[in-house]
């Protein structure tokens, strides 16, 4: 429906590639700068979470399309810059669907380039510290997440998120609003069943001690009741220093951590560490931010890391 800031991207893309010679674009799941239908409503997600949730409230409906910004495989997004077919992609977008809390670091620059992109904050009402009306006391969960934008990894927090984007899509959408009503409810249907079976599954979580290699896994603490002791987060690359290795090791055994959650991608070498070096279990869990195009992707992700967290107290139980 939007076309007007197509010229601008385009000349934007042509000046880019100009500006540092023949680039392979790469076009993975990404855009190809075709343009889409005038009837066709485009939602524009910003990362993989948010891009799995709008595929189940509005993939394959007739006359919506969605895409994800960046590539499934890209992660989280706290360093992300836009590339030129990111913006072409936004300059046709009707709703550009994000996280929030911070994690589109490249928001600001994308709201001063397309100030009538209508922007869509899955997270806004958990985020938001201070709440402007007195209903929204009410929504507010009574905590502070303070920097940790991962909120897509608590189930209740989830569902918090994808029952705005099926209110905001209905908004921005009045034709489909039905459709989408509809989806959301199926969705959140099946997110609080697996919800429901996670807290018996793991009621005995409640107090344990844990050691997180990665922030986002302080939502699953949240979900169960977990304390955390020690946490590093290996989210980025980065060096750890001998002194981070040597306080966190001191912890484990004083408090005598028995499970460590950590991620594959930028926890392995510590964990493999932290298991030579102390009783303690290291657990692979996913962050859920990349993966299949497949709108079960995130209940799949979810239940392995609910039966890898119920094994993992289980062994601990075993010790
Ligand atoms: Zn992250
Ligand atoms: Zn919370």
């Amino acid at each position: 429906m939007k076309h007007k800031y197509l010229f601008v991207a385009a000349l934007l893309l042509s000046l880019s590639l100009a500006g540092v010679g023949f680039v392979k674009v790469s076009t993975g799941a990404g855009y190809d700068g075709e343009k889409k239908g005038e009837e066709e409503f485009l939602i524009v997600t910003s990362f993989y979470p948010m891009y799995i949730a709008c595929l189940n409230i509005a993939g394959n409906c007739e006359g919506v399309t969605v895409r994800n910004l960046s590539e499934p495989q890209t992660g989280c997004l706290h360093d992300y810059q836009l590339t030129p077919e990111d913006m072409m992609m936004l300059s046709q977008a009707d709703v550009f669907v994000v996280n929030g809390g911070g994690m589109e670091g490249f928001l600001t620059d994308a709201v001063k380039e397309y100030p009538d992109l209508k922007i869509l904050e899955a997270g806004e009402a958990i985020f938001s510290e201070t709440p402007e009306t007195e209903a929204a006391d009410e929504k507010d969960h009574g905590h502070d997440h303070g920097e940790n934008a991962h909120v897509w990894m608590s189930i209740p927090h989830y569902m918090e998120q994808v029952s705005a984007i099926g209110r905001g899509l209905s908004e921005a959408d009045p034709a489909h609003q039905e459709e989408y009503r509809t989806r959301t409810e199926e969705y959140l249907e099946k997110i609080q069943q697996l919800y429901q079976d996670a807290k018996k599954r793991l009621a005995g979580a409640q107090g344990r001690k844990i050691v997180l290699f990665h922030e986002a896994f302080a939502f699953l603490a949240e979900d169960y009741g977990m304390e955390i002791a020690g946490e590093l987060d290996l989210d980025e690359e980065r060096q750890i220093s001998a002194q981070e290795t040597a306080e966190l090791l001191e912890v484990i055994r004083e408090k005598e951590v028995g499970v460590l959650l950590a991620e594959s991608m930028y926890g392995k070498d510590m964990g493999d560490t932290i298991q030579k070096e102390t009783d303690c279990r290291v657990y692979y869990l996913n962050t859920l931010v990349r993966g299949e195009e497949d709108a079960a992707s995130w209940l799949e992700g979810m239940e392995e890391n609910i039966r890898l967290l119920e094994e993992a107290l289980a062994s601990e139980e075993g010790l």
